[in-house]
């Protein structure tokens, strides 16, 4: 590379695009080499981190592999096109929700219906506008990441936890850490969770949490705060869980730094 276009290049990775949200992981599904490439570099340019490939079990594979935000999938792909391929991901447990865009020649209107049937979110045909594309897959992600939670979750700062499916996690770098929560530390969360940044002493944690008909001595709840604690260590928020002296035990929805 010539010194004159290492600037070049150095000073257009330093200009932030103005349409920007938080950078997603997209993955482009595109048999083209040239749409591949440009859609690459036109994503990169917004700040999105991008994984190209060309056909279906390519993009299946990355998709076991990474946590991807939103998918670009080409229609006419080889080896099973896109509409299939926007089928499986609507049919799997971890895709299901992942915002997908599909990229097409086709304009008629049996086809975008089927695009959108199958379960595309929206639908752009070639040749397209990056501009116009980078809008879009904007729009998608503030939709997603504005989505409030639904009524079986609660909400602390980065922690969710569902309280029909028991299952925790913690949003780190805007990918969900799985949370390993025993029966004892997810009743002690749930109710910390259910009343934020009120302190409850442990005589208050073990009538709420272990009922007041039950003789467990106080220290036991010492015992389950360090295993939460532990839990939710990994994921850097066990400060969440704070020790007021002399009080008890209250949780924070707000990470210290
Ligand atoms: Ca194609």
């Amino acid at each position: 590379m010539c010194s004159l276009c290492a600037r070049v290049s150095k000073i257009y990775m330093a200009t932030p695009a103005i349409d920007m949200v938080e950078p997603a992981h997209i993955l482009v599904v595109e048999d083209e080499e040239a749409i591949r490439d440009m859609l690459s570099v036109s994503l990169q340019r917004n700040g999105h981190q991008v994984i190209a490939v060309a056909g279906v079990a390519a993009a299946k594979k990355v998709l076991s592999e990474t946590k991807i935000d939103i998918a670009l999938v080409d229609w006419m792909l080889p080896g099973g096109n896109g509409l299939e391929f926007v089928r499986f991901l609507r049919a799997s447990q971890r895709t299901r929700n992942m915002p997908v865009i599909m990229l097409t020649a086709r304009t008629g209107e049996e086809d975008v219906t089927a695009g959108l049937d199958a379960g595309a979110d929206d639908y752009v045909t070639k040749p397209f506008s990056p501009k116009e594309l980078n809008s879009r897959i904007n729009a998608l992600l503030r939709r997603i990441r504005d989505r409030p939670a639904t009524d079986s979750t609660l909400v602390a700062g980065p922690l969710q936890l569902d309280i029909h499916t028991h299952k925790a996690h913690c949003m780190v770098n805007r990918s969900a850490l799985a949370l390993e929560l025993g029966h004892t530390e997810y009743k002690l969360l749930r109710f910390f969770m259910e009343n934020p940044e009120r302190v409850f002493s442990r005589g208050q944690l073990l009538d709420n949490v272990w009922g007041s008909d039950t003789f467990i001595e106080e220290r036991t709840v010492d015992v389950h705060m360090l295993r939460l604690r532990k839990i939710l260590k990994p994921a850097g928020i066990d400060s969440m869980l704070e020790t007021v002296r002399g009080a008890g035990y209250r949780l924070s929805a707000k990470v210290p730094p």
